[in-house]
């Protein structure tokens, strides 16, 4: 389906055409330097916009409008009922604009239009509304000391002002899932959305103000991870880091953030694995398994990427696979049938490619895809790609591809199984299949991931706690856990 065929919506359009700034004090401005960068459209190879290119200086006024907002108290000393209605606010207005939403990011990232309308534009207003709850509720303690005569008490105090840092794989969700605790807790935000997907961010903020949000409370820099990322991270008034992307960039984040003792919380990447028992549902696993690791073309952290079948239902369970990769609507990401769309940028295409060939050159055997699927269109369109007879030590069994690529292996019994799976540096999710409560309780117990799914693969709530084991990071987004992320404990004695 050619871009010609897929209309934009006229939001869009308009939206498009705007000169994309920062968005600082409520303000829209361009960079100090003039500067402008890309955004390609990953469908189309073709370039959608540009964006402002931001440097050092665009994040110093960034930074500085978002303590000026947190020390005035604009924000943190808002009646907290006030600020959940203002964050519940938001979520109306991208309610009643989900389409818009949906698009821009499927225009600017490649996911599917299903997708992003029905699954992670709902989960990030429905975040919004979680977090909006949290806003009257961060609530402190009594302590009975024995120390004395004393009353003791503890509040928890907003961090301060937060810098966050995220990617490009779900671009609205991602900002949403870090403005919400960071909101709700009274802190101020510089949003750094990745440099192929800044869209969604920019027009998130538009809207943040639309509805009522203070200057100096929501802002956002855009431009490359090596200046306005890095700039952010080196500023001495940010407090607070909270970085989503690879494993790689976050231990230098840590390592920069740890001369100023800024806080971190680190959600990195995953080499998940999938257990298929020999008692599973066979038609649900896989069909699980292959949602497990094609959501999103590959490009999610949690995808499960590495999948260890029984080897009673081995040939069985790569058959069914086969059919499924092949069968997978690849296609224009805004054509509502398509299942799968193209891979964000260039430079993923080629990563991904290099992963196909060095898992041919260390003697893996391809079942399905295994190339560019340019008959889906002139973008960056790799099919959907399985191999099997993967050993462990092999390249795809252990580095994350975070592409349409998986690895499927067979496994003897239970132990094994647990000691190999848990043979990463990784820990963020794993998957595993069965039908016997006793094994499902078992592997959940021995897994070491943040998150275990049982005859399931991404569910995600806004309630339930979300983060990473070893170097999957730490910290845990969502969920009453993530307030923590956000506030400092204050213990407070009074002498009776
Ligand atoms: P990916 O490899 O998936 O693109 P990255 O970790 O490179 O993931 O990027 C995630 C986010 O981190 C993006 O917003 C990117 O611009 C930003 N980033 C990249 N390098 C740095 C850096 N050195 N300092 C701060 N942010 C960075
Ligand atoms: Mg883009």
């Amino acid at each position: 389906m050619s871009e010609t065929t897929v209309s934009l919506m006229p939001e869009i359009q308009e939206f498009l055409a705007q000169t994309h700034g920062h968005f600082i004090d409520n303000a829209v401005v361009p960079s100090r330097s003039g500067a402008v960068m890309d955004d390609v459209n990953p469908a189309t190879r073709e370039v959608l916009t540009t964006v402002a290119r931001g440097g050092a200086e665009d994040v110093d006024l960034a930074v500085k409008a978002a303590k000026r907002a947190f020390e005035a108290g604009a924000w943190a000393n808002m009646p907290p009922n006030q600020r959940g209605i203002l964050l519940w606010r938001l979520a109306d207005l991208i309610e009643q604009r989900i389409d818009i939403a949906a698009q821009l990011d499927s225009l600017d990232m490649g996911m599917p239009i299903r997708q992003s309308r029905y699954g992670t534009t709902p989960m990030a207003i429905d975040h919004l509304r979680y977090m909006a709850g949290w806003a009257t509720k961060v609530e402190g303690r009594t302590i009975p000391v024995s120390a004395g005569s004393f009353f003791n008490y503890t509040v928890r105090e907003p961090v301060g002002v937060v810098a966050a840092i995220i990617p490009w794989n779900f671009p609205l969700l991602m900002a949403i899932w870090k403005l919400g605790a960071a909101l709700a807790t009274g802190c101020t935000v510089v949003l750094k959305p990745a440099e192929q997907s800044p869209l969604s961010a920019l027009m998130l903020a538009q809207w943040a103000r639309e509805v009522g949000f203070p200057a100096g409370v929501i802002n956002v820099v855009t431009g490359y991870g090596s200046e306005a990322g890095a700039a952010l991270v080196a500023h001495p008034d940010v407090d607070k880091v909270a970085f989503t992307g690879s494993t790689e960039v976050g231990k230098s984040i840590m390592k920069t953030a740890a001369d100023r003792m800024a806080r971190v919380s680190m959600e990195l990447g995953g080499k998940s694995p999938n257990i298929i028992c020999a008692d599973a549902n066979i038609k649900r696993a896989v069909s699980g398994s292959m949602l497990g690791i094609f959501m999103n073309q590959g490009e999610v952290c949690s995808a499960g990427s590495r999948i260890y079948v029984a080897r009673a239902i081995y040939d069985q369970v790569l058959e069914a696979m086969e059919t499924y990769a092949k069968t997978l609507r690849v296609g224009h990401p805004l054509d509502h049938r398509t299942q799968m769309g193209p891979v964000v940028s260039d430079e993923q295409y080629q990563r991904v490619m290099h992963y196909i060939e060095v898992a041919h050159r260390e003697g893996a055997s391809l079942i399905a895809g295994g190339g560019a699927m340019s008959e889906a269109g002139p973008g960056y369109f790799i099919q959907p790609t399985v191999f099997a007879g993967v050993e462990d030590q092999m390249t795809i069994a252990q580095e994350e591809i975070f592409g349409p690529v998986v690895a499927v292996m067979p496994f003897d019994d239970l132990d094994e199984v647990v000691s190999r799976a848990n043979q990463s540096i990784y820990g963020l999710a794993a998957g595993v299949w069965t039908e016997n409560v006793r094994t499902a309780h078992y592997l959940a117990q021995r897994l070491k991931a943040g998150t275990v799914w049982v005859n399931a693969y991404h569910v995600y709530d806004a309630a339930a706690p979300w983060g990473g084991f070893k170097q999957s990071g730490f910290g845990r987004e969502m969920g009453s856990y993530a307030l923590d992320l956000y506030t400092e404990v204050k213990d407070v004695w009074i002498g009776l």
